[in-house]
């Protein structure tokens, strides 16, 4: 009997021996293939930079104060925002924003300030910000919202809508699969030290291959009152986090808000601390032309050849005798960190993203902050941060 044990064993052990010596025969079926030809890059010049802030409540947010809509597009135009986007929660409404927030007679686009339709689903797995150039049926995404994220997916899917993950690493984090989602709300608010887990989630979701927009938004719930009876607990706030903390900025294909929604969707866009803020812009040379070939939110095939990256800042309020440090994030990780002066707000870095499998590279700026006398307090909670860059993708599969 022992005899036979030991030699199922040894007969055991004779099977496993070549997999342990790594002369396995297992293939992989996810392993990283060549890509099919991607679509071509868009141009870098036909565009305009569009700056504005995707997540603001107005009086139609039950806990809001102060915040009509009509107050909320004067103060966007004072400061001079292109584009807002009012996201009341959809359930202080059951779902519908249509007969509330849209049907406000202040609810007015104007070719100076684009306003997107959206709102704040508000569910119990969590907040997303729907974005859209056009109404649409809201009803439909209240109703889905506790079920599986399959139908939930299916029903966004059909609306053709924007849905982007918010806060998600805070009270009421984005709790549903963001395979369904278009961006992620990774600078929320004024106060920028409490997006760290956000960041880190945007980085786990690039590293898996999901081709995920970062944008801001400011949250604001309540405006400064007009009188001093109509100060409420939460009036103060109004001096720290407002319209514009942080400001996203969107590379548009034209001055619409179908072009505003489509460059968040593709992801050419950056998040600046306030509107008055510089912006950060991140570009790659291909074939090291001196002629910049891609900008962030781009996507391409890598050729195993170097590519040349250039960070730069953009704005009058880049400060000439300051120093501004840009720190580079690889797939995830650190890469590099380079200094530059606002005299010539420009770093620029080579490195070879790997020809076979997926690379990406995004950035931070830090330096020192910009006044927003609106909101004045703001200006400490985003330090150090000047701004953010979306990724610049090597061998992303849009079909992921
Ligand atoms: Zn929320
Ligand atoms: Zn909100």
């Amino acid at each position: 009997m022992r005899s036979r044990i030991v030699a199922a064993g040894l007969f055991l052990a004779g099977c496993i021996g070549p997999s342990l010596l790594g002369q396995s025969s297992h293939i992989n079926p996810w392993e990283p293939v060549n890509l099919a030809p991607l679509p071509p890059i868009a141009s870098l010049s036909g565009g305009v930079w569009m700056k504005g802030d995707l997540h603001v409540h107005s009086r139609h947010s039950k806990e809001s104060s102060n915040n009509s809509i009509g107050k909320i597009l004067s103060y966007s135009h004072s400061v001079g925002l292109d584009y807002i986007c009012i996201t009341d929660h959809d359930n202080h409404v059951l779902g519908d924003v249509e007969h509330h927030t849209w049907a406000d007679p202040e609810f007015k686009s104007e070719d100076s300030l684009l306003l997107l339709y959206g709102a704040e689903w508000t569910t119990t797995r969590g907040h997303g910000n729907v974005f859209s150039a056009h109404p649409y049926d809201h009803q439909r995404l209240y109703d889905v919202r506790d079920q599986r994220d399959i139908v939930v997916g299916a029903v966004k899917k059909e609306l053709g809508v924007h849905l982007s993950a918010n806060h998600p690493s805070g009270k009421d984090h984005f709790g549903y699969s963001y395979d369904m989602v278009d961006s992620i709300e990774v600078w929320n608010s004024a106060l920028w030290s409490k997006n760290a887990n956000a960041i880190m989630i945007w980085d786990d979701m690039l590293s898996s291959g999901r081709k995920l927009t970062g944008r801001g938004g400011s949250d604001a719930h309540h405006g400064l009152p007009d009188t001093p009876e109509q100060a409420t607990k939460n009036s103060p706030q109004a001096k720290y986090n407002y319209i514009g903390t942080p400001t996203t900025w969107v590379f548009a294909k034209e001055r619409t808000r179908q072009s505003v929604v489509d460059a968040l969707t593709n992801g050419r866009v950056s998040v600046s601390a306030n509107p008055y803020a510089p912006r950060v812009e991140f570009y790659a040379d291909l074939d090291q032309d001196g002629k910049m070939d891609m900008m962030m939110g781009d996507n391409t095939k890598a050729t195993g050849k170097p590519v040349k990256f250039r960070v730069q800042l953009t704005g009058k309020a880049v400060l000439a005798d300051a120093t501004y440090t840009v720190k580079v994030v690889k797939d995830g990780n650190p890469y590099n960190t380079y200094t530059m002066t606002g005299r010539a707000a420009v770093a620029e870095f080579t490195d070879t993203p790997l020809e076979k499998g997926r690379t990406y590279y995004r950035v931070t700026v830090e330096g020192p902050s910009t006044p927003y006398p609106q909101v004045p307090d703001s200006m400490k909670l985003s330090e150090p941060m000047v701004g953010l860059s979306n990724p610049i993708y090597f061998n992303f599969d849009p079909n992921f």
